[in-house]
């Protein structure tokens, strides 16, 4: 076997370097272990994105903005005569905001 340390080439099953003193058994041992109790956590902590609530917040606001003024055209001026159109672009409206609403708690999901 190899010193990871120095390069030493020692005999198998050497738990130190002859020629360092490096110890060869406790970094391939204990690292692994250590790294998944760290990343553990972390998982579990995750679901929160601070970009995924801005694009929730903007997407609803999109949306609550255009149901806000069509509804305040119709009070103040009367129903136009092509409503339809008028209710067509407030369905893409809604449904720019509903998407980026989408990005954000997918994003949330994530923890990104
Ligand atoms: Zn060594």
């Amino acid at each position: 076997m190899i010193c990871g340390k120095c390069g030493a080439n020692l005999p198998d099953g050497s738990q130190f370097c002859t020629v360092c003193g490096n110890s060869l058994e406790a970094p391939s041992a204990s690292a692994p272990p250590v790294q998944t109790q760290y990343y553990a956590p972390a998982a579990r902590s995750g679901g929160f994105s601070i970009f995924g609530v801005i694009l929730l917040i903007i997407g609803a606001a999109l949306a609550v903005s255009w149901l806000a003024s069509f509804v305040y055209n119709i009070v103040t001026f009367g129903a136009p005569s092509d409503i339809w159109s008028v209710i067509n672009s407030y369905l893409t409206n809604i449904g720019i905001g509903a998407g980026i609403m989408g990005i954000g708690a997918a994003l949330n999901k994530l923890g990104k």
